[in-house]
C-alpha cells in the first residue's frame, strides 16, 4: 500500500470528526496531499466512519485520476483537487456540516472573531456564496473569499478548513466549530464584542511565537 503515513494521518483526521460532533453520518471529508510525490489522499464517499480503516482510503493524482483504491472517491474530490492546484502551501483539507459554523452559512454571514482563538484562523471567517457540489465552483468561490483565513463558511453549505498539514486542517474546523457555537449563543444575549483587527493580529503573533510545543 502507498503513502501509509498519509493514509494514517488522513485516517487519524476522520476519526476526530464525528468524535468533536462535527458530522454525521457519511457527511464530511479529509484529503491531504503527499509532498513529495503530489499525491492525494481521500476519503471515500458514502462511507461510514465506524468501519473505515486507512486501507479504504483513495489515492489519486492531481488530476484525480486514481493511483490506489477501489472505491469511489468523495463527491466533494474535485474542491480538494482545486485547492491543491491553485494554493501550494496546502497540504490537508477538511470538509464539514458542522452545526454551529453551518448556522451561518445559511444566515450568509462571516463568523465574527469574538475570541482570541479566532485569531489561528485568521480572525473573522469569511462566507462564500453559494456553490454547487462537483465541478469547480466551490473551490473558484473558496479561492476569491478565503484570503489569508484557514477557514471559510459557504453559504447554504457548512465549512472548508486548510492547513499545512492535514492535522492543522483538523485543528482548524474544531476550532471553527467552537467559535461559531460562543458566537451563535452569544448573539442570542445581544451584540457581542468582536476582537479587532489589531487584537487578532496581536495574538496571531503570541500563537506564531510562543503557542504549543517545538516541531
Ligand atoms: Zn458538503
Amino acid at each position: 500500500m502507498m503513502l501509509n503515513e498519509l493514509r494514517q494521518e488522513v485516517y487519524e483526521s476522520l476519526m476526530e470528526l464525528p468524535k468533536n460532533h462535527l458530522v454525521t453520518m457519511h457527511s464530511g471529508t479529509v484529503s491531504g496531499r503527499d509532498p513529495q510525490s503530489g499525491l492525494i489522499v481521500i476519503k471515500p464517499t458514502g462511507f461510514r466512519y465506524d468501519k473505515l480503516t486507512p486501507a479504504d482510503l483513495i489515492v489519486m493524482d492531481i488530476d484525480g485520476k486514481c493511483i490506489e483504491g477501489d472505491l469511489r472517491p468523495s463527491s466533494d474530490t474535485e474542491t480538494h483537487l482545486y485547492m491543491y492546484k491553485h494554493r501550494a502551501d496546502i497540504h490537508g483539507i477538511v470538509h464539514t456540516h458542522s452545526p454551529f459554523a453551518s448556522i451561518f452559512a445559511v444566515l450568509g454571514r462571516p463568523i465574527p472573531p469574538v475570541m482570541t482563538s479566532a485569531a489561528l484562523l485568521g480572525g473573522e471567517i469569511p462566507i462564500g456564496g453559494y456553490a454547487p457540489v462537483g465541478g469547480e465552483d466551490i473551490g473558484s468561490e473558496i479561492m476569491a473569499k478565503l484570503g489569508s483565513c484557514s477557514a471559510i463558511v459557504m453559504q447554504n453549505h457548512g465549512v472548508y478548513t486548510f492547513g499545512t498539514t492535514v492535522w492543522k486542517a483538523t485543528v482548524a474546523a474544531v476550532e471553527v466549530e467552537d467559535v461559531a457555537k460562543i458566537a451563535h449563543y452569544a448573539m442570542l444575549h445581544g451584540n457581542p464584542i468582536v476582537l479587532t483587527p489589531e487584537q487578532v493580529k496581536e495574538f496571531q503573533e503570541i500563537y506564531a511565537n510562543s503557542y504549543g510545543q517545538k516541531e
